[in-house]
């Protein structure tokens, strides 16, 4: 924590969520209401859906405006927050839109800092678990810079998250604006898309349906995944706080992707097989967090259990993924 910040201290009344239409960002924009922040969402719905977001609209202290944040960003009157949160994320979205990936990740964050320092508001960005890359250190604490192939299929992604960092890091040195940096690792649960490509919506939505789980390789890399609560309970902690960051959000219990797939079909109840495919290039052996300097700074950690969170995550889509958002994830995929 800074000096003279204290935790909880900090008034904010009104946030601005970049990508706030999307999962995480959804997840935020309903978190900052229920605490009775007014939010201002700006989504482009590149990859996010109004769906996620409906029950938000007719609330009068949440604002919807759709626009692409790498165009310009202006958002009328004070801002005490900016989440800057606007990105895709899943390796079959950044791989389909490398451009528009790159864009957000470098003149979208120059501009949700601009709001910030125009604001004078504290600014979160959402960096993200593979700037470590491929890591050969294990755990990641934030201390270790990574292991990236900056021309593999996953150098958009990782790069334009680097950039961001660094970015802040200059709007934090040479503007003085109240930054933060949030690195996210795996995080799941409801309004993910079924066909969004990450392991466990898609393993989810293969038992839904009886169909075989495609499991990458054999299985053995591991991830380390947070449940969506959680990490909203971390991003926000960070931003009411005064940290700097960089911070490791993200749950170390760690698992393989073959574990994760046997426990999704436990979880359904489904009798459908698992199937080995391709692993893919650049595809992570390992990855686990160190959350020490959260659990110190925030006194935070995660707090829902990875069999919790399975059973809420495969009774969403149980229920609210119909056919239709299914087409509208389709389209996306
Ligand atoms: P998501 O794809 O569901 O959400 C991203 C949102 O950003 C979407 O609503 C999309 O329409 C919007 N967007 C993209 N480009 C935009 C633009 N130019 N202008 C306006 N809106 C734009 O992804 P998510 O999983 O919710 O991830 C949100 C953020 O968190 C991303 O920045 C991502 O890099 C980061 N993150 C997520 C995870 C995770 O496990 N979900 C892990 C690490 C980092």
């Amino acid at each position: 924590m800074d000096a003279g910040t204290g935790r909880n201290e900090r008034s904010i009344r009104r946030a601005v969520v970049t990508g706030g239409a999307g999962f995480l960002g959804s997840h935020l924009c309903t978190e900052l209401r229920r605490r009775e922040v007014e939010v201002v969402c700006l989504d482009n719905f590149l990859t996010g859906n109004a769906g996620n977001i409906e029950h938000l609209i007719g609330d009068p202290w949440f604002r919807l405006v759709q626009c692409d944040v790498t165009d310009y960003v202006h958002v009328p009157g004070d801002v005490d927050l900016v989440l800057h949160f606007a990105s895709p994320a899943s390796p079959i979205d950044y791989l389909k839109l490398p451009i528009q990936t790159l864009k957000v990740g470098s003149i979208g964050t120059l501009h949700a800092l601009g709001l910030a320092k125009e604001k004078g508001a504290r600014f979160v960005l959402a960096s993200t678990s593979e700037v470590y890359g491929d890591p050969q250190v294990h755990p990641q604490p934030e201390d270790y810079w990574g292991h990236v192939n900056p021309v593999g299929p996953r150098g958009v992604y990782d790069e334009a998250k680097r950039f961001a960092e660094a970015m802040t890091v200059a709007y934090r040195g040479q503007h003085g604006v109240d930054t933060a940096i949030a690195r996210i690792f795996n995080t799941f649960g409801p309004r993910m898309r079924p066909y969004d490509g990450r392991a466990i919506p898609t393993f989810i939505r293969q038992a839904l349906a009886g169909e075989p789980l495609t499991v990458a390789g054999d299985g053995s890399q591991t991830r380390s995944v947070c449940y969506v609560s959680d990490l909203v309970r971390g991003i926000l902690a960070l931003a009411w706080d005064g940290h700097t960051g960089p911070m490791n959000i993200g749950n170390p219990h760690e698992l393989s992707v073959l574990q994760i797939a046997q426990d999704v079909v436990a979880a359904t109840g489904s009798d459908s097989p698992i199937e080995f495919i391709d692993r893919p290039v650049d595809d992570p052996m390992v990855r686990r967090p160190d959350t020490s300097l959260a659990g110190r700074v925030l006194d935070w950690s995660p707090e829902v259990s990875w069999a919790e969170g399975l059973e809420r995550t495969v009774a969403w889509f149980r229920t609210a993924v119909d056919e239709d958002n299914l087409e509208t994830a389709a389209r996306h995929s």
